[in-house]
């Protein structure tokens, strides 16, 4: 017997369809790239938005074809992604960080037939667009009075032109939910990006998900400001989790430096905010130098790499909540969240904060295990660590184009799990803690080395900026650990400085063997430190 509820299919377009509906007075504010800072409505966006799906329709865009954008994170970039995926076509976020061959190579493999781009971005349209046949048309976001003179693409489209003058009455259409609805491709450090390839059920249930309680915890009584992009993986559904909630939004357009974030966070009363830990060291910086403080950011998500100890004492101190997550594109992003538990709320300051450094525990809609080798269950006893599997509602179930098979297993229970690649373990309560990235592991004459906790404790010291550590052959035991080190400006500290810092905090095989200083080290398009790169500067590193 079914139940005889309506059955209103997952979409992206209720979202909007509800913030019109329920939030229409809530404000998006952007910086934008013609320089000022734009207000605007949810009621005002739905409206554009709809003029924006006639103006698609007009044109002749069908279900299922790829739309990319190249873009900061503003309201114009919020219309696209529903009106897009409201009508049936699949919004596919391109990262400008991305070397241009890598753009081009995503461009074609996705087929994209429209090109929707910010201003800052016209001189790598100009680059690319010769080498991307599929695209029959580009649109240049920004006001007609900021078009130039000199398009970066014969036939350039204006966005403001495009829907001025189109309807704002539209129907959304009643889709399949499990029809795509957004592309996003992985920043491929090894070999060529890969898609995840959304759907409308995916996209609704994880913002669903992702804004409970021991989620982000996100409500109509939050001012956020994604700073994370919302071309890495949808600004981890900060822009669906918005609309729904009724939460305003706060959109830094491309000026994602310490002193322009800060100045949007007071100016806009910003509680909530989301990014890599890269971003917050250029905050803490400007508001350190600068004896500033905050007077209404309260609370962040911190993912995309481990949060360090330091990091999140820092934030503490300054009044703000840590809420440490981890996520992948091929997830949605999200998989945990650390948040604590009714049992740890009388520990100690300091507990508290050991907690914090894991990546948590799993949301409803995803669910983990550690494997080792040969595929078996291991314990969840904080000791045994082995490869993390994933699965749930918003869990890639096959890449963009079938690449990437091997990441899938059946277990004999017959249930399908996605191997993320990195190395974990589980505690008694639940709790995951990333080692490492399975490719990033030192294997130390047969011990594993999680270069993590080794980068935890360097970035506590106060003369350092940013550490990472990275194997590097050792003729005895294979591989030793190497910590690579940017300095504070103008603070100096000695290599053996920094290894007695890890006195009585790591065990003694742990110990990184040398230190090397660096002006910067490489990042990759998400803002992580690109250990592949820094592997291949030290690759003939001779140790002492
Ligand atoms: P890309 O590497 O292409 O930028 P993602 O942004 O999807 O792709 O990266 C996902 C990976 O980032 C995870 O598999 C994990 O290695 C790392 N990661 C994400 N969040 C955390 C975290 N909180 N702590 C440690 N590693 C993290």
């Amino acid at each position: 017997m079914q139940g005889l509820m309506m059955n209103m299919p997952l979409l992206i377009s209720s979202v909007m369809e509800h913030a019109e509906r329920h939030h229409p007075h809530v404000e998006i504010v952007s910086r934008r790239t013609e320089g000022d800072i734009h207000r605007t409505t949810y009621g005002e966006v739905a409206k554009r938005t709809k003029k924006l799906a006639n103006t698609l329709t007009n044109l002749g865009v069908q279900q299922g074809e790829n739309i990319a954008t190249l873009a900061w994170n503003g309201y114009r970039h919020v219309e696209i992604y529903y009106a897009v995926s409201g009508m049936g076509a699949v919004v596919h976020t391109l990262n400008p960080r991305l070397f241009p061959e890598q753009l081009v190579y995503i461009i074609n493999h996705a087929k994209d037939t429209m090109v929707f781009f910010d201003s800052t971005f016209a001189p790598l349209i100009k680059a690319i667009a010769p080498a991307c046949p599929t695209v029959k048309r580009w649109v240049q976001m920004c006001d007609e009075a900021a078009m130039p003179s000199e398009p970066a693409v014969a036939g350039c489209l204006n966005y403001e032109a495009l829907i001025k003058d189109a309807a704002d009455h539209y129907v959304w259409p009643q889709l399949d939910e499990n029809a795509a609805s957004g592309l996003c491709y992985t920043s491929g450090t090894t070999g060529n990006p890969k898609g995840a390839l959304y759907s409308h059920r995916s996209t609704v249930l994880h913002a669903m998900a992702a804004c409970t309680p021991d989620a982000l915890g996100l409500s109509s009584r939050d001012t956020i400001l994604p700073v994370v992009p919302m071309f890495h993986v949808n600004a981890w559904g900060i822009p669906y989790i918005a609309l729904m909630t009724g939460a305003k939004m706060v959109m830094p357009g491309g000026a994602l430096d310490g002193a322009s974030i800060y100045e949007l966070l007071e100016s806009e009363k910003v509680n909530f905010s989301a990014g890599v830990p890269t971003v917050w060291l250029g905050l803490l910086n400007h508001v350190q130098q600068n004896g500033l403080k905050f007077n209404y950011f309260n609370r962040t998500v911190i993912g995309g790499s481990a949060a360090p100890a330091a990091m999140i004492k820092t934030l503490n101190s300054l009044g703000v909540e840590v809420i440490h997550a981890w996520g992948m594109t091929e997830l949605s992003p999200l998989g945990t969240v650390c948040r604590l538990k009714a049992q740890h709320l009388d520990l100690s300051l300091e507990e508290k904060q050991n907690i914090m450094q894991k990546q948590g525990t799993a949301i409803f809609g995803v669910d983990m295990k550690i494997v080792s080798d040969d595929g078996e269950e291991l314990p969840w006893d904080g000791e045994a660590f082995g490869d993390l599997l994933v699965r749930g509602h918003w869990v890639i179930d096959s890449y963009f184009g079938g690449e990437g098979a091997k990441a899938f297993t059946t277990d004999k229970d017959g249930k399908k799990w996605f191997a993320t690649g990195d190395v974990s373990k589980i505690n008694r309560e639940g709790f995951m803690q990333i080692t490492d990235r399975s490719k990033d592991v030192i294997k130390s004459g047969g011990e594993w080395i999680s270069s993590i906790d080794l980068e935890n404790v360097a970035m506590a010291h106060p003369a350092v900026h940013e550490a990472a550590v990275i194997s590097v052959y050792h003729p005895k035991w294979d591989e030793r650990p190497l910590l690579v080190v940017v300095r504070k400006p103008g603070v100096e500290v000695s290599k053996q400085e920094l290894l007695d810092f890890y006195e009585g905090k790591v065990a003694k095989y742990c110990l990184p063997n040398d230190v090397a200083f660096v002006d910067e080290l490489p990042h990759t398009a998400t803002g992580k430190i690109q250990k592949l790169k820094l592997r291949e500067q030290f690759k003939d590193y001779k140790l002492p």
